[in-house]
């Protein structure tokens, strides 16, 4: 009997991974969703009260400095990755003295200032928006907008879904700007003429493997994606993948790792990047043969990447602020929602929807019920 029991030991490899993820919103939920049916079990760790994660793992509450707490958390887990990249670096460099952290601290810290993803891109031969570096009131005042066109002002750090920017189209907006930014510095662009927005979403595993997802198309609201479609356009496909592969090779990347870009008459010009899942890559959960959110877990325990090919041609809209009436969506045919269970608040992201147009009309009916709410 025992001799019995033993045949069903696990082998070499360990089947039940313990992933750690930093931060404990809306993606560490839907990675925690995709992984466990893996077999696998999530643990995060945050600085915030509100932890949508929650009903998928166990959340630890520490501060990002706190070292004791930081090093239980690492014993505890098998490997430790991150949702959301605003995290300082000495947290990822001292939690990677006591496990494996993925992606590479390094990336993580390349994405978390704009300066340092310009020069990164420029490096790269990836292009970006021609920018100025702006350390002082004076540097913005002698920047003052000529007839080129404005600047979009950016905070170098900790900006996102529009916050953070302001537009610079008038000389006598300089100090205004330097006050309400907050007095930091910042990074002035180039206001790029582009026809469309979209990102690309690769991953990368330590064997070196990696796979890109197609080309998302994203319009944005007041600052914040809306809705995603995919895009398909090989040219435009290649030109993303190239940028993507230097960043994911330059690093030795692990993970998902997600570019931004502008369509400007065809020729890519890249925004910004995250290290981690993306907003517009929530569609593949139900449109992909494996979602980005599974892919990042199958990178960070070095296990094969699945398939990325799209299954359905589904569109994303993201629900913010409020949640529409979920029986109205749901008799929509082929609707999937995703409601993160987050108490609304303006300018939130509340969850959001998958919707597969098998019939003329469903377009039409998803955004009339948006716009009602
Ligand atoms: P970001 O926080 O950099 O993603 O910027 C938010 C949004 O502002 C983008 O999705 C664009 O719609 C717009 N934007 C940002 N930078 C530029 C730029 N250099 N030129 C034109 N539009 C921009």
């Amino acid at each position: 009997r025992a001799n019995q029991q033993r045949a069903f030991q696990p082998g070499p490899a360990q089947r039940f991974m313990k992933i750690g993820v930093l931060g404990a919103g809306q993606l560490g939920r839907m990675l925690a969703l995709s992984g466990i049916p893996l077999g696998h079990e999530f643990i995060f760790y945050t600085d915030r009260k509100d932890s949508c994660a929650a009903v998928a793992g166990e959340v630890v509450h520490g501060e990002f400095d706190d070292k004791v707490k930081l090093a239980a958390f690492a014993g505890w887990v098998d490997v430790v990755t991150l949702e959301f990249e605003n995290i300082p670096l000495s947290t990822l460099e001292y939690l990677a003295q006591h496990v494996t952290v993925y992606p590479n601290p390094v990336a993580v810290a390349a994405a978390q200032d704009r300066l340092d993803e310009k020069r990164l891109f420029d490096e790269l031969g990836i292009p970006v928006a021609s920018y100025h570096v702006i350390d002082s009131l004076q540097d913005l005042k002698a920047l003052a907008p000529q007839q080129d066109g404005p600047y979009i002002i950016k905070t170098r750090r900790l900006g996102y879904d529009g916050k953070g920017q302001a537009v610079f189209s008038d000389a006598s907006q300089a100090s205004d700007i330097w006050f309400n930014l907050g007095e930091v510095p910042l990074i002035a662009e180039e206001k790029v003429p582009f026809s469309r927005e979209l990102s690309i979403i690769a991953v990368r595993n330590p064997q070196g493997e990696i796979r890109y997802y197609p080309l998302c198309e994203n319009r944005h609201q007041d600052g914040i994606l809306a809705h995603t479609r995919v895009c398909r356009d090989s040219a435009l496909q290649q030109q993303a993948e190239s940028f993507a592969k230097r960043v994911l090779e330059k690093f030795d990347y692990v993970g998902v790792l997600t570019i931004e870009l502008f369509d400007c008459d065809g020729k890519l010009v890249a925004n910004e990047m995250a290290p981690r899942v993306h907003n517009s890559g929530h569609w593949s959960i139900e449109g992909a043969s494996t979602s980005q959110f599974e892919n990042h877990v199958r990178a960070v325990l070095d296990l094969p990447l699945g398939e990325t090919a799209v299954l359905h041609d589904f569109h994303m809209y993201n629900l913010i602020t409020k949640m529409p009436d979920s029986t109205a969506l749901l008799s929509i045919p082929n609707l999937h929602l995703h409601d993160y269970n987050k108490t609304p608040a303006f300018r939130r992201k509340l969850g959001h929807l998958t919707v597969y147009p098998a019939t003329g009309d469903t377009i039409s009916r998803v955004e009339a019920l948006l716009t009602t709410t």
